[in-house]
């Protein structure tokens, strides 16, 4: 196959296509072009991979546990997930921590323009505040109380449950593979049908992709131009040093810590690791989304790194609704660069509750744009750093969504690796020979 024909290469045209047509729109002042005729073309592309997600999860994982055989593999398999997932986080916030200690962006950051971002996005952070008040309203243990969904099928409506729709699928699974045969047969047939339909759906989904990411970017571009293009150069060159710190952590953390994963437990190279996760990190670059960018995930780690079924479609959603490695890294830089800029020095120990609340509220960030700026608001308010810091970050906080959904993508994705690998469950794959 031709370069240009490989999924990488026709998400990245896209995406560069994206770029200059939306810098020309914004040029040329064809902005409501672009967002009545173009972004549509983005949406329907995201919808459509949030359409099979449900399914994609539900099907695969009752097949893969079905094939498990054993219910003792399942429990062993989930303590291990859990387990690196809340390890691989801690190391990206102490990463996050690092960068941010040694280059203080916050300290750079000119008195004028602290101001003026102040006055700027004031308006803009109430809703921020108000869904972090609520959060923090529930029972501290509720999180595992919504785990259990009282209702089939008011769980499986909506793509936000996706820990339900996972509890369901393994419970049937499990009492699936506790009835006679005869009668399972049936169903685990259907439900392997189904699985090779949205496979395929999936697959036909990737043929739009290229023009689904050139729409998105095109109107991301326009939205963050706005009417007034040097105001926004303005901007990204005043919080150049901050996201320039947020970006270096991130591939900080993917090359110390996933390929210290690798070393230890992944029997893959990271080279081999990458180009077989390529595609997924473009699209949730694209899309800043884990949740619409899980069944390309699910593709790749399946038929391009050799994990098999059983694990991808465990490890996969799971980390896609808890794990975020990217948002947590990125809330601990943002939490400190906002305490420098407004002249809060913070002292070791509230260093460390940053490291536990970034956990939780990484956990408790869903795979949506925009999430993990709403649940720093926790993260500020258990330091006592004042809230109204979100103002400064809000105006690149899309470029920096981009990136960090990337790497919780790709953190979930090493971690499905390792798991199979571990349980023999890695086989072979078109980079993984
Ligand atoms: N957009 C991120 C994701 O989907 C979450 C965040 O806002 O950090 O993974």
């Amino acid at each position: 196959m031709p370069w240009y024909k490989t999924l990488h290469w026709q998400i990245l045209l896209g995406l560069i296509a994206g770029l200059l047509f939306g810098i020309i729109s914004i040029l040329a002042g064809f902005q409501s072009f672009t967002e009545i005729f173009v972004a549509p073309v983005g949406t329907i592309f995201i919808r459509m991979l949030q359409l099979v997600a449900i399914p994609l999860v539900i099907a695969s994982l009752i097949v893969g546990i079905t094939n498990l055989n054993d219910i003792t593999k399942l429990s062993r398999m989930g303590g291990k997930t859990i387990g690196i997932y809340m390890m691989t986080t801690v190391f990206a916030i102490t990463i996050g921590l690092t960068v941010v200690n040694v280059f203080q962006p916050g300290k750079v950051l000119p008195e004028e323009t602290r101001d003026a971002l102040f006055l700027s996005y004031k308006e803009n952070i109430e809703g921020q505040e108000d869904a972090a008040a609520e959060v923090l309203d529930r029972n501290p243990l509720q999180f595992i109380v919504d785990i259990v969904p009282p209702n089939f099928f008011a769980s499986i409506s909506d793509n936000a449950n996706m820990l339900q729709v996972v509890f369901m699928a393994v419970i049937i699974g499990i009492a699936l593979m506790r009835i006679p045969e005869d009668k399972s047969r049936l169903l685990i047939g259907f439900f392997d049908a189904l699985n090779d339909v949205v496979i395929k759906i999936v697959e036909l989904i990737m043929k739009i992709a290229p023009y689904g990411v050139f729409a998105l970017i095109a109107s991301v571009i326009t939205d963050l131009g706005g009417d007034d293009l040097g105001a926004t150069i303005e901007l990204l060159r005043a919080l150049l040093s901050y996201g320039l710190v947020v970006i270096a952590g991130l591939i900080l953390h993917m090359s110390i810590v996933y390929t210290s994963l690798f070393k230890w437990y992944g029997n893959m190279k990271m080279i081999n690791f990458l180009k077989g996760i390529r595609p997924a990190q473009l699209l949730g670059f694209s899309t800043s989304s884990s949740l619409a960018t899980l069944p390309l995930t699910m593709n790749r780690v399946e038929k391009k790194l050799g994990v098999h079924e059983e694990v991808a479609s465990f490890v996969l959603p799971v980390g896609a609704t808890i794990n975020m490695d990217g948002t947590s890294l990125y809330q601990a830089v943002a939490a400190v660069f906002i305490a420098q800029a407004v002249g809060i020095d913070l002292s070791l120990s509230q260093q460390l509750i940053i490291v536990l609340t970034a956990t939780l509220a990484s956990i408790g960030t869903a795979g949506v744009p925009g999430a993990g700026i709403i649940m720093l608001v926790i993260v500020l308010q258990a330091v006592e750093v004042p809230v109204e810091g979100i103002a400064l970050i809000l105006g690149v906080d899309r470029i920096l969504d981009m990136c960090r959904t990337a790497v919780n993508i790709t953190g979930d994705a090493a971690v499905s690796v390792v798991v199979a690998s571990s349980e023999g469950k890695l086989g072979e794959g078109a980079y993984n020979e």
